[in-house]
Parts: structure tokens; sequence; C-alpha cells
């Protein structure tokens, strides 16, 4: 298998530890059911994740609708301890007040470990981060702007997390509803004061420009290949032709790939620690004391 994913490169992002020092990265979606997000997270990861048994339990509080799941993945000397949480899709209570609750109780359960293994002397230099680092927040491809739902979810949630938005199963947009839709969403973000990653906190300003045009990102899942020029690629297959993942004339799953893993996982991480991480701790520390 050639080495899909460049985990290997991982340590060229700000090195501050040894090389054999696994990665802990943890990654939320959200959003409607069937917009595809449990498609994407097998295509991100283009490689049969296999789970690790030993880690299951890292993170804080398991409910029925939260499941994360870890894997680790392994690339010339690095290691990626990934987990990927999975969350109920918003359609999937016929109440139609979708439920955040869970989903924050997830969140603040990692905080409340990190923090009390900081206070903790035996747990302090060594401590299993569960707190998500980034949350990819999937919009239905409808090319009408934020639903009331969306501005709900964001505003509530993008001062407690990395979120970045995505546009599912992009292949139902043409290149100009898209370039249309993302204008909307984008004018829709700012005027409710959403914050958004890589946006409004990433550290790391040089990859921002780079990023920050195609936010929100359009992207396309499958876990079907075409055979193109002898080479197996990821494609969604019509009548009227073939969608490709990885084409970026079809979606951008590759420069949100590229961001998320390449070049800004470690600026996530820290963003998590620096931003929301803090934000949350001084909350606390300030409702102790009074
Ligand atoms: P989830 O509920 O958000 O996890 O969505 P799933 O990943 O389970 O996908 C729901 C359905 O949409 C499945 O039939 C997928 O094959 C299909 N699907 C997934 N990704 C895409 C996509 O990018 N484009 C299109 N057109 N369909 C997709
Ligand atoms: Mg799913």
């Amino acid at each position: 298998l050639k080495a899909p994913l460049n985990i290997g490169e991982l340590p060229a992002q700000k090195v501050r530890r040894s090389k054999r020092r696994p990665y802990v990265f943890n990654l939320m979606v959200a959003g409607d059911s069937g917009l595809g997000k449990s498609t994407f997270i097998n295509t991100l990861f283009n490689a049969p994740l296999r789970e690790n048994p030993g880690a299951k339990h890292l993170a804080s509080v398991q409910t029925v609708d939260i499941q994360p799941t870890t894997y680790e993945l392994f690339e010339e000397n690095v290691t990626l301890h990934l987990t990927v949480v999975d969350t109920p899709g918003f359609g999937d209570t016929l109440n139609r007040d979708a439920d955040f609750n869970p989903i924050a109780q997830y969140i603040d359960a990692q905080y409340d470990k990190y923090l009390k293994a900081e206070r903790s002397d035996e747990k302090r230099g060594n401590i299993l981060d569960s707190r998500i680092h980034a949350l990819l927040y999937f919009l239905p491809p409808t090319g009408n702007g934020l639903r009331d739902l969306d501005i709900e979810f964001l505003s509530r949630f993008c001062t407690k997390v990395n979120i970045i938005p995505v546009i599912g199963k992009g292949d139902g947009l043409s290149p100009e509803e898209s370039a249309m839709y993302k204008k909307a969403i984008l004018k829709d973000l700012a005027r409710n004061d959403i914050r958004t990653y890589p946006t409004h906190h990433a550290e790391d300003r040089d990859h921002l420009a780079k990023f920050e045009k195609f936010i929100p990102f359009s992207v396309v899942g499958s876990d079907d290949y075409i055979v193109k020029n002898g080479v197996k690629v990821r494609a969604r297959v019509y009548r009227w032709g073939a969608v490709e993942v990885e084409n970026e004339q079809h979606c951008d799953f590759v420069h949100l790939r590229e961001m998320l893993i390449r070049t800004n996982m470690q600026d996530l991480i820290d963003t998590t620690h620096l931003v929301h991480y803090s934000l949350y701790r001084s909350g606390k520390m300030g409702g102790e004391s009074s």
C-alpha cells in the first residue's frame, strides 16, 4: 500500500517532541444524518482502520450515542494515535429540536479529565489527551446559506472547539452553485460572529492563506474506486461520469486532508490547548472561587 497519509511528515510540523512519541489527535464529526460523515472518515484515512482495543477507553464518559473509536496508524517511525468521535445525526431524532447536549457533555468531560490530570502530581507528566482537536461540521449541499439549526450549533460550539465547516456530498452542487453557496455561508458565519478554524484561530498564519480560500471545504466521500490511467482512485460513479474524491477540480477533499493531517495537526492541537481549553479552565476557576 502506497503511504496515503504522509503521517511520516508529521514531525515536520513544529517539532517539539521526540520522534517516538505518538501523535494523539481527536477528531469529531457532527451534522445531519445522511450527509456522508461516516463515509468521509473512511475516505480520509484511506486505509482499513484497525481499532486499537487497548486505547478504547481513553475518553471519559461514553454514551450510547457518542462513540469514540481509536486507531493506531504507523508510518516511517511515526505513530498517530487517532480517535474519531462520531455523533448522532440531527435528523436521527423525531424531535425537531436537535439535542446538542450530549455533544457538549462529551467535549466538556474530556476537558474536565484533562484538568483533573493537570492538578494531579502523579499524572501531570503524562496526560492522555482525549480533548477534541477538531470538529468537522457537515452542512447539507442545499445552496441556501446557514439554517437556524446550523447557526445554533456553530454559535454554541465555536468557542469550545476548533470548528471546520464542510459541505457534505459536495457532488450535489455544480461548481457555480458551490461557489455561491460558499459565499452565502461565509456571509452567515460572519454575520453571526461564528469563529471557525483556520480563519479565526490558526497560530500558524503561513498556512492560513493557503487554506482559508477553501472554507467551507466541499467534500465528497466514497467507498468505491475507478481505474484512471491504470491507477485505482476513489470516486462516485454516475451515468454522466465520475466524481473523483482526490481531484481538486471536483471537490476540496485533498485540501482539507492536507490541512488536517499534513500541515496543521500540531496547530489544531496547540490551538485546542491555548485557546479553547484555556477558556474552559478559566471558566471553571471563576466558578470555583465565587
Ligand atoms: P452519515 O449519516 O452522515 O454518516 O452518512 P453516511 O456516510 O452513512 O452516508 C449516507 C449515504 O450517503 C450513503 O448511502 C453514502 O453512500 C452516501 N454518501 C456518502 N458520501 C457521499 C458523497 O460525498 N456524495 C454522495 N452523493 N453521496 C454520499
Ligand atoms: Mg454516520
